[in-house]
C-alpha cells in the first residue's frame, strides 16, 4: 500500500494543530494505519517517501548467544523519583531554544549534579530562526574497563509549539528525568565495567521544519567534536532515551542501529519480564542517535513512538504529565540499566 499524501493525514486528524512539524510527523502515523503490525516509522522523517514495510510482523528474537548466563539480581531504578524528576522538569513551562525556561532547566540539571564529574560542550548554533547558545551536558562516570558507554537524552523542547503552551511531558521531561535518575543510581559507586556518560543533549528539536540541517544540534556537534578528538573510537555503546514515560509503552525497534545492540537491549527486557513492551514494531527513526550512527559508532534509539492513539499527543500541547506513568520510566530504566549490566560483561 502507498502512503496517502500529507494532506490526507490532516485531514482525517481534525484535533492536530497546524505545526510545521506535524506533516512530516503524520507520515509516519500513516505507515502505522497502513501497516497495522509492521511500521517502518520516523520520529521526524526527513524523507518523502518512507522506508519500505518489512514483511515479517513477528516480534524479534534475540540470538541466544547475545544473552549471557548471568544470575545476578536485575537492576532497578527508583520510579517514583525519576516520575517526580518528571514533574518538576514539566513545571518549568516551555523549555525551548534561547528561552529562560531553558536556563532554569539547565540550572536545575547541573543543580542535580553537584559533586560529579560534569563536562559542558557549548557553541552557537546558526539556524533559520536566528544564532542559539546550545549547551549539551556530559556527566562521566568512570569505569575500570577500557570504553564508554553513552546513554543520551535530549532536555529542549519543540521551538515551533513555543507559545502554544507545549511542555513536553514526555518529549523532553521524561529523558531529562531518566538521565537524572541513572545519575543517581551510578554515583558513588565504584564501576568495575565500562565508564558511563549521561549526556543531556541540547537541540534536538527542528526550530522550523525538520531537515538534515534543521534538526539534531547539539548532537551533530558533538559527534564532530568527538570524532575529532578520538572519543567516537572509545565507545562500545550509545543509547538514546526519548520519549519513555508513555503509560501505553510501545518502544519500537529503531532499526537504524547496531542489531546487536537492539538484541542486547531485547535481552535485557526479557530479563525484567518486560518484552511485551519492546519491538512490537520497528522502523527508522531520526533522533539523536543518527549523527553518531553515521559514523559506525554503536547505537540504539530507545523510543515509544506511538504515543496516544495514532501519537496523537506527540508534538501537541497534550503531551502532559497525565498521560505518563512512573512503571513505563521503570520498565525502559530497569531496561537500559540491565543492558549496561549486559554490555560489561563483552
Ligand atoms: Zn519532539
Amino acid at each position: 500500500m502507498r502512503p496517502a499524501t500529507t494532506m490526507d493525514v490532516c485531514q482525517a486528524s481534525p484535533r492536530v494543530p497546524r505545526c510545521p512539524l506535524w506533516s512530516k510527523i503524520s507520515v509516519a502515523l500513516l505507515l502505522t494505519i497502513a501497516q497495522a503490525n509492521t511500521v517502518a516509522c520516523t520520529k521526524e522523517t526527513s524523507s518523502a517517501n518512507p522506508l519500505p514495510k518489512t514483511e515479517s510482523t513477528a516480534t524479534p528474537q534475540p540470538s541466544p548467544q547475545t544473552v549471557p548466563p548471568d544470575n545476578a539480581p536485575l537492576p532497578h531504578i527508583d520510579a517514583a523519583r525519576a516520575f517526580q524528576y518528571t514533574r518538576e522538569v514539566t513545571a518549568f513551562g516551555p523549555r525551548y531554544l534561547g528561552s529562560e525556561n531553558h536556563k532554569k532547566l539547565e540550572r536545575y540539571i547541573a543543580s542535580h549534579l553537584q559533586g560529579d564529574q560534569v563536562e559542558d560542550d557549548v557553541f552557537t548554533a546558526d539556524t533559520v530562526e536566528g544564532k542559539f547558545p546550545v549547551h549539551n551536558i556530559i556527566a562521566k562516570f568512570p569505569g575500570e574497563k577500557d570504553g564508554i558507554i553513552v546513554i543520551m537524552g535530549h532536555y529542549d523542547t519543540n521551538y515551533p509549539l513555543r507559545n502554544m503552551g507545549f511542555v513536553g511531558a514526555n518529549d523532553g521531561g521524561s529523558s531529562t528525568a531518566i538521565l537524572l535518575e541513572y545519575a543517581n543510581h551510578l554515583r558513588g559507586k565504584k564501576r568495575d565495567g565500562y565508564s558511563v556518560w549521561l549526556v543531556w543533549t541540547d537541540g534536538e528539536e527542528a526550530v522550523q521544519q525538520w531537515s538534515d540541517t534543521d534538526s539534531l544540534y547539539g548532537t551533530r556537534h558533538l559527534a564532530e567534536k568527538w570524532d575529532k578528538d578520538g572519543t567516537l573510537k572509545k565507545i562500545k555503546a550509545l543509547m538514546v532515551m526519548d520519549m519513555i514515560a508513555d503509560a501505553d509503552l510501545d518502544i519500537v525497534r529503531a532499526t537504524n542501529g547496531a542489531p546487536w545492540l537492539l538484541d542486547l537491549i531485547y535481552a535485557a527486557a526479557q530479563r525484567g519480564g518486560y518484552q511485551s513492551h519492546f519491538y512490537a514494531t520497528e522502523g527508522a527513526i531520526e533522533d539523536d542517535h543518527v549523527p553518531f550512527f553515521k559514523l559506525g559508532v554503536p547505537c540504539a534509539d530507545v523510543i515509544d513512538l506511538d504515543y496516544g492513539y495514532n501519537n496523537v499527543f506527540h508534538h501537541t500541547t497534550q503531551d502532559t504529565m497525565d498521560k505518563l506513568s512512573p512503571k513505563s520510566m521503570e520498565i525502559v530504566g530497569d531496561t537500559i540499566l540491565e543492558t549496561i549490566h549486559l554490555l560489561d560483561q563483552r
